[in-house]
């Protein structure tokens, strides 16, 4: 990825927009979680998102992640909040003190996000959860160094929407969903659908 650096401001943005399609999709979230889980995706999601909204700032990427990594992980009280905010804290020791991004950079915060919700939670690939909307995103984004940013963010946002829609013929293994097991098949995973507008408000936020 060779051209545009990702601002301070457009990250805020970027966490704006999430917040935004959380609450457009807050009912959707929480119909899927009703089907495989217990009803509160979408409003865990909300209520997380909403805290970190009312909180953003900081001086360096670092400062603004981990802000909103600890809101959510203190906010939300399902699996869901550790998990995302696991996710913000690491990419955001991954930028430290850095006041914008390269393109390149952005990919190696989205990989230690990632690498923070294995850690946390020991998804693997097929497990029926948010990593496998997010796992193909950030090969995307790191496939796309040496290229264009616009055309690296829209390839991850659509790698996220494919593993969003793979997850329903998955079995789950982790999670409350995993308690149902056949019967968690046919239904797609509500974390693998705030996952794919994770990066979908990437895609229309940092290029
Ligand atoms: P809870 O399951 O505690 O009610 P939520 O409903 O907010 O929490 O979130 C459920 C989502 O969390 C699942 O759809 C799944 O994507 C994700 N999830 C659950 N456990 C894990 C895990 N161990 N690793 C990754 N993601 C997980
Ligand atoms: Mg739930």
């Amino acid at each position: 990825m060779t051209d545009g650096r990702i601002s301070i401001e457009q990250l805020t943005g970027w966490l704006l927009e999430f917040a935004r399609l959380v609450t457009e999709h807050r009912d959707e979230l929480t119909t899927l979680d009703a089907a495989i889980g217990d009803a509160d995706h979408g409003t865990n999601m909300e209520r997380g998102m909403s805290a970190v909204v009312l909180g953003l700032g900081g001086d360096t990427v670092g400062a603004l992640c981990k802000q909103a990594g600890m809101t959510l992980v203190s906010t939300v009280g399902g699996a869901s909040g550790p998990l995302y905010g696991t996710f913000l804290l690491r990419f955001g020791s991954s930028a430290g003190d850095a006041t914008e991004l390269s393109a390149a950079q952005f990919a190696a915060a989205m990989r230690a996000g990632l690498d923070g919700i294995v850690s946390r939670g020991k998804a693997e690939r097929e497990d029926k959860t948010m990593f496998d909307a997010l796992a193909p995103a950030v090969e995307a984004l790191e496939a796309g160094a040496g290229g264009s940013l616009v055309e690296a963010l829209r390839a991850a946002a659509e790698a996220a929407d494919k593993g969003r829609d793979a997850t329903v013929e998955m079995l789950a293994r982790k999670g409350r969903a995993s308690y149902l097991g056949e019967r968690s098949i046919g239904h797609q995973d509500p974390g693998a659908t705030s996952a794919a507008l994770l990066v979908r408000a990437a895609a229309t936020t940092l290029a």
